[in-house]
């Protein structure tokens, strides 16, 4: 009997998961260094490797000084439109002077606005909780006044005027047309107004892997909707589907449902520096109390589930190492049983010396001479040996595990809660600029930009938690007077952020 040594058996370690294991081991000194510097490069992106080795200046964590909005600028997805001229409260368009209260509903008997417990008009929603824990919403009741229309496929349209026949109305891109009572129904009020940024040709934020934001920010908003609507409530929303619409026509719908919260969805661009705490923002209207309120309701109900969602990728990562590390200990083992055996064939005579680098001596490792082609010796089986030659032990099986990338949060030091407001006053971004006095307020989630963030996103069971968030803050906001958490100093700025949102390159929706 006689057995083949050879140097593929000796050293064809199996490989899997892209990376052979001989490749894995050669690795395992440097992990935590290259752990570390991957976890920074893949999480926070370039921007924030630099400033952890010292080259940048990461923000603070809470509240910021204007040496920071530069960051803050860069690190905003840019949903204003900087072109919009239209930016005071106290310019209106002259159509809507004639018109700002409304179109009376010929032939509905509403002609006089009644308003019951719970009604939703400006007057209450200043002052006076909507609803209760046990009902956060109350019946809505049409006041009369019709304000807004909605097209058989789902367009919510300001209504300018109307007659017997026909409304006249804004269109998504800012046009006025008149459309047949017949192609539309009248709207509102709602107790809240949903709206999800960005859509058709502008996609906000994309990720890395290509998700981009309005569709997303489209998901979390129908997905609320739909939570929302099993709770009572009647929900309107700026976009159903995947089209334009200006930030001022997002506005001017929220005016005209008159709800008692408008909230426009987004999710962040950019690659702000990251860590351990989610870069989560909200924009709450100036001078709005209500507006940060909810702002800061938000804040206090997402939390949470990022904080939960990032514990598990975490721990899924250190899983994915724990077992890298066992797969290693295997081939370790198996690469010492081979060393074993050729030592003993060296010794025995039966394997010349010189074939074999000993990793002892080079300090090499032992896969480094598996990787020598040409070692192939037949051991005689009556070979006078002078000790015994042990057999090898069996080579581990593939690595099949998954790769798990670590996880971290970009944006921390850009979070919180606060408005946006420019020199003159007015709100720095277009959609709170343009909703009137309707409580309203900007969220960012997450960085769509960062890969980790994005991975996130790209769950269905994520997407859903971050839509129950957002119900949790509203019915919060609607039934107590919490008032939430995460304010930090309001931001001042003057300079265009750009961005789209205007009606150039607007590309309407389909209409009736
Ligand atoms: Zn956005």
């Amino acid at each position: 009997m006689s057995r083949v040594v050879n140097s593929t058996a000796a050293g064809g370690l199996p490989g899997g998961a892209g990376q052979s294991p001989i490749q894995q081991r050669a690795q395992r000194r440097g992990r935590l260094l290259l752990a570390a510097v991957a976890a920074a490069t893949i999480a926070l992106g370039t921007t924030a490797v630099l400033a952890l080795t010292g080259q940048l200046q990461p923000g603070r964590l809470w509240g910021f000084d204007l040496t920071e909005i530069p960051s803050i600028l860069a690190a905003t997805d840019g949903n204003d439109d900087s072109t919009d001229n239209l930016t005071s409260r106290s310019v209106v368009p002259l159509e809507e002077v004639a018109n700002g209260e409304g179109a009376t509903v010929p032939g509905t008997g509403l002609s006089t606005p009644v308003p019951p417990p719970g009604n939703l008009n400006s007057a209450s929603r200043g002052s006076t909780l909507l609803g209760s824990p046990d009902q956060p919403f109350p019946p809505v009741v049409p006041s009369g006044q019709v304000r807004a229309v909605e097209t058989g496929n789902g367009l919510v349209l300001p209504v300018i005027s109307g007659d017997d026949a026909s409304w006249r109305v804004h269109t998504a891109c800012e046009q006025i047309i008149t459309i047949s009572r017949t192609d539309a129904v009248p709207i509102g009020p709602a107790h809240v107004v949903l709206d999800a940024g960005h859509g058709g040709t502008e996609p906000g934020a994309v990720g890395p892997s290509g998700l981009t934001e309005k569709e997303i920010n489209l998901d979390v908003v129908l997905r609320a909707k739909a939570k929302l609507e099993r709770l009572g409530a009647k929900v309107v929303l700026t976009r159903a589907g995947d089209h334009n619409i200006t930030t001022k026509s997002r506005g001017r719908i929220a005016e005209a449902v008159e709800p008692a919260l408008f909230v426009s969805v987004h999710h962040n661009g950019g690659a702000p520096a990251g860590g351990d705490v989610p870069g989560t923002m909200a924009f709450t209207k100036a001078g709005s109390d209500l507006s940060a309120r909810f702002g800061g309701l938000f804040y206090q109900a997402l939390e949470p589930v990022l904080n939960k969602a990032a514990a598990e990728r975490r721990a899924a990562y250190e899983a994915y190492v724990a077992e890298l590390e066992a797969y290693e200990a295997l081939v370790d083992a198996y690469d010492q049983s081979v060393a074993a055996r050729d030592e003993a064939l060296v010794t025995n005579g039966q394997l010349p010396s010189t074939t074999i680098p000993s990793s002892r001596d080079t300090g090499t490792p032992p896969t480094a001479r598996q990787r020598q082609p040409k070692f192939t010796t037949t051991v005689p089986a009556n070979a006078s040996t002078t000790v015994p030659v042990p057999s090898t032990i069996a080579p581990p099986p593939p690595f099949t595990v998954k790769p798990v990338q670590p996880f971290s949060f970009a944006g921390s030091g850009n979070r919180g809660v606060r408005a946006w407001i420019r020199p003159d006053g007015l709100d720095y971004l277009s959609v709170l600029r343009n909703s009137g006095d309707v409580p309203t307020v900007l969220v960012e989630y997450l960085y769509l930009t960062n890969p980790a963030e994005e991975a996130l996103l790209m769950d269905p069971e994520f997407l859903d938690a971050q839509a129950e968030a957002l119900v949790t803050a509203i019915v919060d906001y609607f039934s107590t007077t919490k008032r939430g958490t995460g304010f930090v100093a309001d931001q001042y700025d003057d300079q265009p952020i750009g961005g789209g949102g205007t009606p150039d390159g607007c590309v309407e929706p389909q209409l009736p």
